[in-house]
């Protein structure tokens, strides 16, 4: 029998919203079956209209509220909605924080590890205007070039000027640079028809330094009025150290293209962090939010228990951070990473800093680890960082033959965190205190978190 799904497009019901998923939807059920409702929240009595029916759940869409959330906060803009810039904008900060502690703490209550306890989130105190880094589409709206961001589930430009969780400084820079765009009628990419010249600004600022960074991401090798639209951007954007052109003329979801030309200044700008400057380039990773970044580093440094005689590996290294951090309070550190120019930004921040006990490889960790491991490293302490994905079981399983005292997990995806604690379990380690979350990602359902793994 064909099974039919409880609800049908277009119609509307009384839901109560019960649970908010990891991308920050409300969720009601209908005789078990999930809709999936943006800007509802646990408790809300709407009345819910269906947008989508796949086999196993619904999208819908809130018609009116019966009854609000006391967590609840008026959207600033809609727009931020639309687009997943803040998702979770609608909820007060406070619950935010909450909702991310209790996202961790029921993926571990899922997996049987109800003993693993999780602390409150640590917060931000303005919890707004926080990231360094913005990567901007630009399109053509209404026969004008245009910067905004994607509407949900969408390539649809939503013009948007205030990006709200963005570094004001880089929200003005991205619309002065839009203008000078349009003054040099310069084309937006146009993605159904693969023509136009700029697909993407990027745009890096240093908290500290004040140094910024603009990338134009083009599908052509040309850009008409190069050397004028360059010329402009100095004079209106005094800050900008260095302007590059990156060349994507793939037809891809992948920003960043294999090309990169430094059309004026350095290729790199610096920032500061726990009092070490730092040099990043175009395409290496460095933490968006450096408020938050410096408590997250001061957290793992403590966490790692370091006397001055300890040898650590730093594993998912970027451009050095942790481990430089750490390198003052440790023997030596070890950094590995999978990004070539990280590693060569990783050197030469090691130099700037005058820091020598530090020995930075490119190379995949999983692999890299296992070459230590046969090496001989034995190192006391295990940083690891890795991307949302988490780490490899063979990761793992050369860690753990190295027999560190203690590994420092920081996670960005609570759900490979689990995954990847059960294996460390099954080679003779546990969470030897709560775990603690961090909000990098303040209005967004993101999850940062540091827990620590000891020998039993
Ligand atoms: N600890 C750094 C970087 C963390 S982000 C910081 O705080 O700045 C994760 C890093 O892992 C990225 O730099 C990414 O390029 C790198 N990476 C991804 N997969 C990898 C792999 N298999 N081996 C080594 N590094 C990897």
């Amino acid at each position: 029998m064909k099974f039919k799904a409880p609800v049908t497009k277009n119609e509307t019901y009384d839901v109560t919203v019960m649970d908010l998923t990891y991308q920050g939807m409300g969720v009601a059920k209908i005789e078990n079956f999930p809709i999936f409702i943006a800007n509802s929240l646990p408790g809300e009595e709407i009345v819910m209209k269906v947008t989508k029916v796949a086999k196993t759940y619904a999208f819908g869409r809130v018609e009116s509220w019966k009854s609000k959330s006391p967590d609840r906060v008026e959207l600033k803009n809609k727009q931020y909605t639309q687009t997943g810039i803040a998702p979770l904008q609608h909820l007060a900060y406070p619950a935010q924080l909450e909702f991310k502690q209790h996202q961790i703490q029921e993926l571990f209550y899922k997996a049987h590890l109800d003993q693993i306890e999780v602390s409150p989130t640590i917060g931000m105190e303005k919890p707004y205007g926080y990231r360094n880094k913005a990567q901007i589409p630009v399109r053509e709206v209404n026969g004008q070039l245009t910067t905004g961001f994607y509407r949900r589930n969408s390539h649809d430009l939503v013009p948007i000027e205030d990006f709200y969780i963005q570094d004001p400084e880089i929200d003005k820079a991205i619309v002065v640079i839009r203008d000078i765009l349009r003054q040099f009628h310069v084309e937006p990419y146009n993605e159904t028809n693969h023509t136009g010249v700029v697909r993407t600004i990027m745009v890096r600022r240093g908290h500290y330094s004040h140094e910024m960074m603009v990338v134009l991401i083009t599908r052509a090798k040309k850009i008409p009025m190069a050397f004028e639209v360059v010329e402009a951007i100095r004079k209106q954007l005094p800050e900008v150290k260095s302007i590059i052109q990156n060349v994507n003329a793939a037809q891809t979801n992948v920003l960043l293209g294999k090309e990169e030309k430094i059309l004026w200044g350095s290729n790199v700008i610096h920032d500061q962090l726990l009092g070490l400057t730092f040099a990043i380039s175009a395409d290496s990773f460095y933490q968006v939010n450096p408020e938050q970044t410096n408590k997250l580093y001061d957290l793992a440094i403590k966490k790692a228990v370091l006397t001055g005689k300890e040898t650590v590996i730093d594993a998912y290294c970027g451009i050095g951070t942790i481990s430089l951090a750490m390198a003052k309070h440790a023997k030596k550190v070890y950094g590995v990473e999978i990004v070539d120019k990280a590693i060569q930004d990783a050197k030469i921040n090691a130099q700037l800093n005058k820091i020598k006990n530090v020995k930075f490889v490119t190379g995949k960790a999983e692999d890299q680890m296992a070459k230590w491991q046969a090496d001989g490293l034995k190192p006391d302490v295990i940083v690891v960082d890795p991307p949302r994905k988490g780490l490899a079981p063979e990761f793992i399983a050369a860690a753990t033959e190295m027999q560190p005292k203690r590994v420092v997990y920081v996670s960005c995806n609570p759900a490979t965190l689990v995954r990847d604690v059960q294996t460390f379990m099954a080679k003779g380690y546990h969470v030897s205190q709560p775990i603690i979350p961090l909000d990098q990602f303040p209005q967004t359902p993101h999850v940062e978190s540091v827990t620590v793994l000891e020998q039993d």
